[in-house]
């Protein structure tokens, strides 16, 4: 579409809602045709009939909303930890932090849901610290212990547009003594490129700190490769679907050769997320990706069982003061 000057693009949503099966009054109708236009958007140019899965999810996230300030209150969030490892050596060489929340009545809420809620009511920023101080907090203890592990929190898009969030990253190194190249920030790639600039100045505020950047998911937005290399990130996440598919999927396998080989080329690590086999890390060996993370090493833990894995997989002898800790080959 031609505008004056200007060239849009438009995609259309639609929403279906039928009278008297889906409502009998005009407001009820609206109200769900509305959801089922929303979840039209997902793919452009769909059609989508309402249906009540899609009331559900957006009662139920509507409803954790007082639930989730109240477990952020009580301090009820937990943290994991999953192993960030060398692929050829498999040498620990940080976790990546992922939040955790055990309903009272609904039991595990998936990262997904909760993150939307808080984003959506306000509570965004409170999440982002809590997981932040938890990271923070076992790098320096880590690092007191001569297990100097970097960690890496999982940042929202939205989180990119709050002016302040560089000085309260500042301020949190500071109080909990962490060096910033011991931190890595996470941002999906649709949040990284939102198809403007928006986010870079922030991006640039962050690496001025000396905090590490990593592009998490890539693959899955429509940004091109070439884009990575006008950004001021240091990593790359290849996202896990085609992790999970280089394997049996020749499409998927290029894929993955060809972002492991250009972020090389570009100076970037590359993190190949989602390992679940000895194949996959054969075939990730032979690219020449340096760094894995999946449930092949290990699940996201609490940081007790994590201390544990540590210990039934260091090789002690390896061990000399200072240096990553070396894991023993997983039979
Ligand atoms: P992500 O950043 O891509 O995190 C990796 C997800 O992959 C985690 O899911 C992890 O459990 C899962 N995973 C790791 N290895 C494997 C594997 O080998 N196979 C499979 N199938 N899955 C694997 P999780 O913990 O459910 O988190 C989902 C998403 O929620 C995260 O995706 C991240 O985008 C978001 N998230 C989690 N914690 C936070 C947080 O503190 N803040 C924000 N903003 N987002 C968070
Ligand atoms: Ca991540
Ligand atoms: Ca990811």
């Amino acid at each position: 579409m031609i505008f004056d000057a200007l060239t849009l693009d438009v995609d259309t949503a639609v929403g279906v809602a039928v009278h008297p099966d889906h409502g009998s009054d005009a407001a009820t109708l609206l109200q769900r045709v509305d959801l089922a236009a929303n979840a039209a958007k997902a793919v452009p140019g769909s059609v989508q009939l309402f249906n009540p899965a899609l009331e559900s999810r957006s009662l139920r996230r509507l409803g954790l909303a007082g639930d989730l300030r109240r477990a952020l209150d009580e301090g009820k969030l937990e943290v994991y930890f999953q192993p960030k490892v060398t692929l050829r050596d498999r040498r620990l060489v940080g976790v990546e932090c992922l939040a955790r929340w055990e309903h009272p009545t609904h039991g595990t809420v998936a990262p997904e849901d909760f993150v939307a809620v808080a984003e959506h009511t306000g509570q965004l920023s409170r999440l982002t610290e809590l997981v932040l101080r938890e990271g923070l907090r076992r790098s320096r203890n880590w690092a007191q212990a001569d297990q100097p592990l970097s960690v890496a929190v999982n940042i929202s898009p939205r989180t990119l547009t709050d002016q302040h969030f560089p000085d309260r990253v500042r301020e949190l190194l500071d109080e909990y003594g962490v060096p910033p190249q011991r931190l890595t920030l996470e941002i999906t790639e649709a949040g990284v490129l939102d198809g403007t600039e928006r986010p870079i100045p922030t991006l640039r505020r962050l690496r001025d700190l000396g905090v590490r950047l990593s592009v998490d998911d890539f693959g899955t937005g429509d940004s091109s490769l070439a884009h990575l290399r006008r950004l001021p990130v240091h990593e790359v996440k290849v996202d896990r679907s085609f992790v999970q598919g280089m394997a049996t999927d020749p499409g998927d396998l290029a894929i993955v050769n060809a972002v492991v080989t250009l972020s090389q080329q570009f100076g970037l690590a590359v993190v190949a997320e989602g390992v679940e086999s000895e194949l996959t890390l054969e075939l990730l060996q032979d690219i020449g990706c340096e760094i894995g993370q999946g449930f092949l090493f290990s699940r996201p833990l609490p940081y007790e069982r994590l201390e544990a894995w540590f210990g039934a997989q260091v090789d002690p002898e390896t061990i000399t003061s200072g240096e990553l800790p070396r894991l023993r080959a997983v039979p």
